[in-house]
């Protein structure tokens, strides 16, 4: 079960993606053309354009702040998903290189020049980089899939818990009961407030349960005043004592005190929810609790594009998945400005290349290499690095080869982003006899 082939009419014009052995048919009867590789559309070769029917496409985004999920459904069914990897921890590294080789050289060539007078400021909405990058990327995959399917509306998960309930959580009552929505709002802000560790021990990354200070059974309440997460060993320790008789009397006032809102908001998501109105679809907004108490209802495996399939409270009772292999998208940059680039110390040592293509091909490029002879002999589809010496880096076997120009055709010029491809990756497409 893989995605659904995207299905362009003769005027560009997005139809209702078909299934991929429908799409294997027509491109063998040479009515429809391969359009896209990636994601994979193909373009009608006839008939006029098809008038839209009363599509129900709905473009789904769980942003993360490494993987955002994206999932396409038509109504109940899942029919496109994808995983798209964001730079993040790169940009800021390339950043701190440049500001690094910018110092050295100001150290070396400007050094009594008087220190700029200090008037820069930042506009408003000002995110750094790395996670404007995040914003940027899902933004073009929206936009790209607008183009390919008629989508007529978004979802995203905007924020962990409900915010409503975030503010009078403590206030009103507000009752954790394992299963409900209610229950998964509170069990999200309870991550929150105790920072996703054991109150009692500090553990991270275990599974925690929903633990009542005062147990119900000496009169405790449901009431998030009253909860707190602990690991499982600590939970049963404690059993049926009250926290103060477990050796923790601080954690009932610590318990009483409200999460500040400012914890709990994401700068990244809201930025991305402001542009994704831009794009003129109604937008749906779903809590993270939400996500996770449907994702439980409707028996959907954690992963990143299932968890995107259970956004918002528009998901349908009972979801079809119609893909179980998301497109594994990871974003690249493209390229860098640097005037130079460094040695392992930071030291400058050799200039830019002169130039990014060599041959019509440039790093990032995806390629099918058909070697005659030697080591490497056969046909190959790889990522590709250029070199100016006509010797290009492929992959085969995993391992990086060294190729000439000459036995390299371009399958697929760069967009930014590279692709996890079929089972061909790097390896033989057909074998040497
Ligand atoms: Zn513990």
């Amino acid at each position: 079960m893989s995605n659904c082939v995207f299905v362009l009419d003769t005027d560009h014009g997005p139809q209702t993606p078909c299934h991929p052995a429908v799409a294997r048919k027509m491109l063998r009867a040479k009515t429809a053309a391969v359009f896209k590789r990636y994601p994979f559309t193909i373009m009608l070769k006839t008939g006029a354009p098809a008038p839209l029917l009363a599509h129900t496409h709905r473009l789904k985004i769980d942003p993360g702040s490494k993987i955002t999920g994206l999932a396409l459904l038509d109504g109940d069914k899942v029919v496109w998903a994808a995983e798209l990897t964001h730079r993040g921890r790169r940009i800021k590294d390339a950043l701190l290189s440049r500001c690094a080789i910018r110092r050295n050289r100001r150290q070396r060539k400007t050094r009594y020049r008087q220190p700029r007078f200090l008037n820069r400021t930042r506009p408003e909405g000002w995110l750094p980089p790395s996670l404007q990058s995040r914003v940027a990327n899902v933004m073009t995959w929206v936009e790209r899939l607008a183009r390919l399917c008629p989508i007529t509306a978004l979802s995203q998960e905007l924020v962990r818990f409900d915010t409503q309930l975030m503010q009078n959580a403590e206030i009103s009552s507000v009752e954790y009961q394992q299963g409900e929505l209610a229950g998964h709002e509170v069990r999200e802000y309870l991550l929150e407030k105790w920072q996703r560790t054991c109150a009692y021990c500090g553990a991270k990354d275990v599974p925690l349960e929903v633990e009542h200070l005062i147990p119900k059974i000496r009169g405790g309440t449901n009431r998030v005043s009253n909860l707190t997460l602990a690991c499982v060993p600590c939970n049963q320790k404690k059993g049926s004592q009250t926290a103060a008789e477990f050796g923790f009397p601080l954690l009932q006032a610590q318990a009483k005190t409200p999460l500040k809102d400012a914890a709990a908001v994401n700068a990244t998501r809201w930025a991305l929810y402001h542009a994704l109105q831009t794009t003129g679809l109604p937008v749906e907004t779903g809590t993270g609790g939400r996500t996770k108490y449907n994702r439980t209802r409707l028996g959907v495996p954690k992963s990143h594009y299932g968890d995107a399939a259970c956004v918002g409270a528009s998901t349908p009772d009972a979801l079809m998945f119609a893909t179980i292999q998301p497109l594994q998208i990871k974003a690249m940059g493209h390229g860098t400005r640097q005037m130079c680039r460094t040695d392992a110390q930071g030291f400058p040592n050799r200039h830019r290349a002169r130039q990014q293509r060599y041959w019509g091909m440039q790093t990032g490029d995806i390629v099918k290499a058909i070697v005659p002879k030697g080591k490497y002999v056969g046909t190959w589809v790889s990522r590709v690095v250029v070199k100016a010496s006509g010797w290009f880096d492929v992959v085969i076997h995993d391992k990086k080869a060294s190729v000439h120009q000459k036995y390299c055709t371009c399958l697929w010029s760069s967009d930014g982003y590279s692709y996890t491809l079929p089972a061909s990756a790097g390896t033989a497409v057909s074998s040497p006899r």
